[in-house]
C-alpha cells in the first residue's frame, strides 16, 4: 500500500460531499412520493425539488424557472445544441471550437454528418485562446448557435464568455455555453453575463453522477429534449431524480457559501504544486494559459517522456491524476485540445492534468513533489529521446 492517497483528477469527477449525501439519504426512505402527485406525499416533495432549484439558481443568480434538471452534462449540451437548431429550422449553420468537451464538438460533428448542418470550429493559439476577430467573422444570418465552454476541462483555460455572448447578442446569434467545469470554482452571474444557455454537471461539483442542469435564459427559443409528462415545465418529460436533485441542490448551496474562499485556498495549492515541479523537474512546460485559468487545474508537459507512464508510476504511489491523450484504435494521440493547441510534440505525449478540490490538503501537495520528480527521472533515463547531458531533476527544490 502506497503511503498515502492523493486524488488529484477532480476535472474528471469529484468526491459526493457528505453534506449532499445526508441532504439525499430521506428521498431513498421515507420522502419517495412522485413531485407530480396531487396527495401529501407528493407536495412535500415537489416542495424539496423547488428548493433544490432555488439553490442551483441562486449560484447562477438566475431565475429558478430557469434552471432545468437533466440526467448529466452530456445531455444538458446535447439539448442546448439540438433544442436550439430545431427550434430554429432555417438557420443551418452552428459555430464551436475546436476544444469543446466531446459532449459539445461530437454533437455538432454529428448534426454536421447526418443532418447536414454546416459546422465551423474555431481554431485556438498555443495557449489555447480564441481570436474574438475570428468568432464574430463566423457568425452569419444563417448561423442558428454558438457554442463555446467557459472552462476547459483539460488545461483549465478560460473563455471570455462576457466578450463572446457580446458578439452573439449583437449578430443576433443563440449562445450556449458549457460551463460543467466552471460551475463552483468561479462566479458566474446569469444577470451580468449575456449567455443563453450554460450546462452544469452534478459530478464536477461534489454531487453524484448522473444529474446535471442546462440554465435556459427566459425568452430563449428551444424545443423539448424527451416528450411526455409534464415535468420541467414540459421542457423534459420523466419523472424527476428527486434525490439526485436534492443534492445538487446541496452541493450549489455549499459552493455558493464556499466558493470565494475555496478559490483562492485552490489558487495557491495550485501554484504551490505547479511552481514545485517546475523548479524540480526541468524541460517541463505549462499547458494552456497560465494567466486566465481554473483555479483548481494544471496540465503540465513533461519532455521525453510519456504521460500514460507517468500515470501508471503515480497510481502505484497513491496518487490519481489523468494524461491528455485518449487511446484510440491502439494508436496513442495526444488528445484533440493539445492538438488544437499545436503543443510540440516533445511533450504532447508526455502531458498530464492535476486537478483539485476543497478536499486536497498542504500535505497531498507534498507528497506529490515528494514522489513525482523520481517518476519522471527514472522513466527519463529508459527514454531513447532523453539525451544524456540534459539537466536532471533536483528533488530537493524549496
Ligand atoms: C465532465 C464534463 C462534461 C460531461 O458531464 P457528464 O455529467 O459527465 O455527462 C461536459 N463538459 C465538460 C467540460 C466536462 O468536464
Amino acid at each position: 500500500m502506497p503511503p498515502r492517497q492523493v486524488y488529484l483528477d477532480n476535472n474528471a469527477t469529484t468526491q459526493v460531499a457528505p453534506e449532499v449525501l445526508e441532504a439525499m439519504l430521506p428521498f431513498f426512505k421515507d420522502l419517495y412520493g412522485n413531485p407530480s402527485s396531487m396527495h401529501a406525499f407528493g407536495g412535500q416533495v415537489a416542495q424539496h425539488v423547488q428548493q433544490a432549484r432555488e439553490r442551483v439558481a441562486a449560484l447562477l443568480n438566475a431565475h429558478p424557472d430557469e434552471i432545468l434538471f437533466t440526467s448529466c452534462g452530456t445531455e444538458s449540451d446535447n439539448h442546448a445544441i439540438k433544442g436550439v437548431l430545431e427550434a430554429h429550422p432555417e438557420k443551418r449553420h452552428l459555430v464551436t471550437t475546436k476544444v469543446e468537451h466531446p459532449a459539445v464538438l461530437n454533437v455538432c460533428r454529428y448534426l454536421a454528418k447526418h443532418h447536414g448542418y454546416r459546422l465551423t470550429e474555431l481554431p485556438v493559439d498555443r495557449r489555447g485562446n480564441l481570436d474574438l476577430d475570428q468568432v464574430a467573422a463566423a457568425l452569419t444570418p444563417d448561423t442558428a448557435l454558438l457554442s463555446v465552454m467557459t472552462a476547459n476541462n483539460e488545461t483549465g483555460t478560460l473563455f471570455p464568455i462576457e466578450k463572446i455572448g457580446a458578439i452573439a447578442r449583437e449578430k443576433g446569434v443563440t449562445f450556449h455555453t458549457d460551463a460543467v467545469q466552471a460551475a463552483g470554482k468561479l462566479p458566474l452571474d446569469m444577470a451580468r453575463l449575456p449567455v443563453d444557455l450554460l450546462s452544469i454537471s452534478g459530478h464536477k461539483l461534489h454531487a453524484p453522477k448522473g444529474i446535471g442542469v442546462l440554465y435556459i435564459r427566459r425568452g430563449t427559443r428551444i424545443m423539448p429534449f424527451m416528450h411526455g409528462g409534464h415535468q420541467e415545465r414540459g421542457r423534459r418529460a420523466g419523472t424527476e431524480n428527486v434525490p439526485y436533485i436534492v443534492g445538487l441542490g446541496r452541493a450549489c448551496e455549499l459552493a455558493r457559501v464556499e466558493l470565494f474562499e475555496e478559490t483562492n485556498r485552490l489558487r495557491q495549492l495550485r501554484d504551490r504544486l505547479e511552481q514545485g515541479l517546475l523548479a524540480r523537474i526541468p524541460s517541463t512546460h505549462i499547458n494552456g494559459n497560465p494567466d486566465w485559468r481554473l483555479p483548481n487545474t494544471t496540465n503540465l508537459g513533461f519532455e521525453y517522456i510519456e504521460g500514460e507512464a507517468i500515470l501508471l508510476h503515480l497510481s502505484a504511489a497513491g496518487i490519481a491524476a489523468s494524461s491528455g491523450s485518449a487511446c484510440t484504435s491502439g494508436s496513442l494521440e495526444p488528445s484533440h485540445v493539445l492538438m488544437a493547441m499545436e503543443v510540440p510534440f516533445t511533450y504532447a505525449h508526455g502531458s498530464v492534468r492535476f486537478s483539485l478540490s476543497k478536499y486536497n490538503t498542504d500535505q497531498d501537495i507534498d507528497y506529490v513533489l515528494a514522489t513525482l520528480p523520481g517518476i519522471v527521472q527514472k522513466l527519463r533515463d529508459m527514454s531513447p529521446f532523453y539525451p544524456k547531458d540534459a539537466p536532471r531533476v533536483v528533488e530537493t527544490a524549496s
